[in-house]
């Protein structure tokens, strides 16, 4: 059985460190980090993340602060909005829920928010510190996957790992922040051939895809570290039976799965993040912890 990469635990370790460095933020501000969450819309898995995030701030003391224009606002407005969020003082970061409704041009929106407000790390300046490994916000979720590599003491440096997707809020900042750790990295994506034998030769793997179950035994080494970062939901009952979700089928009707086959990554993987409790967790973590950083250098 391979070592079970338990997300919620690395949370816990982020939010006990992040404690003692927002209670010292908040002393030097008078007030506690800001964070604003900007949700166009009503599009129900948003509006669940948004208040994911709402919620991981109430438990850790961020102050926090939903903006939630219509789904029809332009992007002229949305810029306005970013504006007042960019010069108010009590905000820290600011994230912009994606996706945005197709009126809005996304990427002059992302550009829009200040640098140093960029709870995300998407602004292009960012990512150039991130390219560059200067210190900058980083994209969560991959930033989250390197302190569950950290925590769980797994080697990166000198080793080969493939990161399978190369988005740009996972693929490519994951290859990224690998490759500063001294990975040798491959990144890999649907043009690939050979996929898996791509993944076989590595230590560790990222799959960031969304299809579900892609990754099956013959793409991991034995003994390797298998990150999952995909989230599908599954309606057909035979394929959750197949990849041991027939419970969670028989009382939800639909099964979450990763991009990992869970069955297969059992028999070969030495240590594994599952779907659900895995990754999911991280992200949020790592929404405070850039929080809090911003804060710090506001402070
Ligand atoms: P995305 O933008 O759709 O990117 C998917 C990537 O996978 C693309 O680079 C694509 O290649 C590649 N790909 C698609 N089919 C492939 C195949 N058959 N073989 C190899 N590569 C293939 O997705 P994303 O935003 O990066 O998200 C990836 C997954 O992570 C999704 O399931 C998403 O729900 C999940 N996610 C989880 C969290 C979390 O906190 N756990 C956070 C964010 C996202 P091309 O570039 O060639 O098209």
């Amino acid at each position: 059985m391979p070592q079970i990469l338990d997300g919620k635990i690395v949370r816990e370790e982020i939010f006990a460190n992040l404690k003692p460095r927002l209670a010292a933020v908040q002393a030097k501000l008078g007030r506690p980090p800001g964070l604003a969450v900007v949700l166009v819309g009503e599009d129900p898995a948003s509006k669940q993340y948004v208040q994911n995030k709402i919620k991981g701030c109430a438990d850790l003391g961020i102050c926090s602060r939903k903006v939630a224009p219509a789904a029809t606002i332009s992007t002229e407005q949305l810029l306005k909005e970013l504006d007042k969020l960019n010069h108010d003082p009590a905000i820290d970061a600011i994230l912009v829920q994606m996706p945005l409704p197709k009126q809005v041009d996304s990427r002059k929106v992302l550009e829009a928010v200040a640098p140093g407000k960029d709870a995300d790390g998407f602004h292009p300046l960012n990512v150039g510190h991130l390219v560059a490994g200067r210190p900058a916000p980083r994209a969560c979720t991959p930033a989250g996957i390197m302190e569950m590599l950290k925590y769980y003491r797994i080697a990166v440096d000198g080793r080969k790992a493939a990161v399978v997707g190369r988005s740009d809020i996972i693929g490519k900042p994951m290859a990224l922040l690998l490759l500063q750790a001294n990975a040798t990295v491959t990144v890999c994506h649907s043009r690939t051939p050979n996929l898996a034998e791509e993944c076989h030769r590595a230590d560790i793997i990222v799959a960031a895809i969304g299809k579900p179950a892609l990754i099956t035994a013959d793409f991991i080494r034995r003994g390797a570290t298998v990150i999952d970062v995909g989230t599908s939901r599954i309606t057909d009952r035979a394929e959750a039976e197949r990849l041991g979700r027939a419970n969670e089928f028989a009382q939800k009707g639909a099964a979450w799965v990763g991009d990992v086959n869970p069955v297969d990554v059992e028999k070969v993987a030495g240590a594994y993040s599952p779907v659900p409790g895995g990754v999911g967790p991280l992200t949020i973590a790592m929404l405070m912890s850039n929080t809090v950083q911003l804060a710090e250098q506001h402070g």
